[in-house]
């Protein structure tokens, strides 16, 4: 893989599924990024792994999964502290540590997302916390399933509008109980991963973290950045490809698909041949790409 055209080099690394706040199941996700001409795709659901089994079971010829998650990360070095995504790739799922910090993370998130809809309830909006976990499905549940549920009260018209600030954007929004995200870089590779800071410039997103702290996670073990992601401006990109050349980290491009949850399209931003065979090359075991 020395070109980047051609059979072999579409890769997309990092998409949602029903597992977390996507709208494809897994199955349909792998289908889908076939569909659509990936070669290679990543799942990579909120703070869960709940999707790999049933993606590679559905894995369609020629097609190569790449197993990952995106784990809800915070930065504690700001006032208040920044949250942040962390993507990681071809980890042992059966880490024990990791395995307890992502359930504590995705049983916070439940009680979260009780909390905000509490909220909601107390100034006479009527959207229900049994229903909203129905919709998510038993995947973890995050404020795109509280968004359904504005929608489907009629109060916005997209989870766009939900996102704004009379919303879940700031009005009701709460923090999540994230890792530190000096532990999350620590442990993905001591459980064999290999760690990407998502969107790490994302100021349509809210805060970001200096470049300084992008610096020091890449002493600790962050090997890459996401940088071909819509929420970055054009400017935003080409800051974070020259950041990434500056550490020496690689850098990606992904959609970040979640269905109908957003409007991007699956395969809308890839990721060279070159960055993904330093992820499948830093991983600890090779047990995470599975080849339909
Ligand atoms: P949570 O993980 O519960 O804090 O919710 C964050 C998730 O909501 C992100 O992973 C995105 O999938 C989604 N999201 C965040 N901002 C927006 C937005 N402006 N429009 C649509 N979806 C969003
Ligand atoms: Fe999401
Ligand atoms: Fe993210
Ligand atoms: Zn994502």
């Amino acid at each position: 893989m020395t070109s980047d055209r051609g059979p072999g080099h579409r890769i997309d690394l990092h998409a949602h599924s029903t597992a977390s706040d996507g709208t494809l199941s897994p199955a349909e996700l792998v289908r889908a990024a076939a569909d659509v001409g990936l070669d290679v795709v990543a799942i990579t659901d909120h703070d869960t792994t709940a999707g790999w089994a049933p993606a590679v079971a559905a894995l369609p010829a020629g097609l190569r999964l790449v197993r990952g998650a995106e784990l809800s990360c915070r930065w504690f070095g700001a006032d208040p502290p920044v949250p942040l995504h962390l993507l990681a790739y071809l980890f042992d799922p059966d880490d024990p540590e990791l395995v307890a910090e992502l359930a504590r993370v995705r049983a916070a998130r439940e009680v979260r997302g009780e909390r905000i809809v509490d909220l909601l309830r107390a100034d006479g909006i009527d959207v229900d916390w049994a229903e909203i976990l129905t919709g998510a499905g038993g995947g973890t549940v995050g404020r795109p399933h509280i968004a359904q549920a504005l929608i489907r009260a009629g109060l916005v018209a997209t989870t766009t509008e939900a996102f704004g600030p009379d919303w879940l954007g700031e009005r009701y929004r709460l923090p999540k109980e994230d890792i530190d995200v000096f532990h999350a870089v620590r442990l993905v590779r001591a459980a064999g991963g290999v760690p990407v800071f998502a969107h790490p410039r994302a100021t349509r997103r809210g805060r970001v973290v200096p470049d300084e702290l992008i610096a020091e996670l890449a002493a600790v073990g962050l090997a890459g950045l996401e940088a071909d992601h819509e929420d970055h401006s054009p400017e935003e990109r080409a800051h974070v490809r020259g950041l990434a050349a500056e550490l020496g980290l690689f850098f990606t491009g992904s959609s970040d698909f979640h269905g109908t949850h957003k409007t991007v399209r699956l395969g809308a931003f890839t990721t060279s041949p070159e960055a993904y065979e330093r992820i499948v090359a830093g991983a600890g075991r090779v047990t995470g790409i599975a080849s339909g």
